[in-house]
């Protein structure tokens, strides 16, 4: 009777069902690290910028530069951060100081934008979507601020900050609007983030980092400050309000006062 013994079809079965499951354990580990690695990544690219930023102020006298235009001299188009026809002719003042190509891709926008970029608000499906870039600019920094009379020119130079450790320079953008939240998307250079008590229609902070249970519109986003750290910004993890107004808090540089209440600097 000693046979040689094989495997009956049940123990066959158990087998297959016990590698089903560690491979259903596994995997959303596994995605989890992947997308550590790709935040890693994303927030050395935005350290870079920082980097550039200040080698540009220090030649600069300290002024910011446009944020409508310190990567293309002339203004957007909805579609620019994924043509790349347009890419080739980058000649805006900051572009010398940030001319190596692999700082401007987050990983992880990179693999989100193929999937949804075609999808995107305003999207013209003449220009393919090939992602060139995914960061942009405070908008309450510089010389330019488009249509909001109360803020125009306030922080022209970056000795007129008084926190830079707390006011954000560069960050991410989604390319899909979330309700509440945000109304435009990523389109030009200019990360544009109102105050909370006013809903006519801002950009706001990307989610798709880090998502909570897979929801891209509750994630995290990375974040260069104007003394040049970068650092991972926790926005989603509270109810609405308080996400705006975390977000107010980074992006306004004279909070918490009112830009309304806020005399222009003197230069
Ligand atoms: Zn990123
Ligand atoms: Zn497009």
């Amino acid at each position: 009777m000693t046979s040689k013994r094989a495997f009956t079809l049940v123990e066959l079965l158990v087998v297959i069902a016990i590698i089903a499951l560690l491979m259903a354990i596994l995997m959303p580990v596994l995605s989890k690290a992947k997308e550590q690695a790709r935040d890693i990544v994303c927030r050395s690219n935005l350290r870079q910028y920082g980097i550039a930023a200040t080698m540009y102020l220090e030649d600069n006298e300290h002024a910011f530069p446009p944020t409508h235009t310190y990567l293309f001299t002339s203004d957007w188009s909805t579609c620019q951060w994924h043509d790349k026809a347009r890419w080739a002719t980058v000649n805006g003042p900051m572009w010398p100081y940030l001319k190596d190509k692999n700082i401007h891709l987050c990983p992880s926008f990179r693999s989100i934008a193929k999937n949804r970029g075609q999808k995107h608000p305003w999207h013209d499906p003449q220009i393919p979507v090939e992602p060139q870039y995914g960061y942009s600019m405070n908008a309450h920094l510089g010389p330019f601020q488009a249509a909001w009379e109360a803020a125009t020119g306030h922080f022209k130079k970056v000795t007129q900050i008084r926190h830079p450790a707390n006011v954000f320079f560069f960050s991410e953008e989604n390319i899909w609007p979330i309700w509440g939240m945000s109304v435009t998307v990523l389109n030009d250079t200019n990360l544009w983030i109102g105050p909370p008590y006013d809903d006519s229609g801002y950009d706001f902070f990307a989610t798709f980092h880090n998502p909570t249970r897979g929801n891209l519109d509750k994630g995290t986003c990375n974040t260069v400050f104007i003394d040049g750290h970068a650092e991972k910004l926790v926005l989603m993890d509270g109810t609405l309000p308080e996400a705006k107004e975390k977000a107010w808090e980074v992006a306004w540089p004279a909070y918490p006062a009112s830009p309304i209440d806020y005399p222009p600097l003197e230069e």
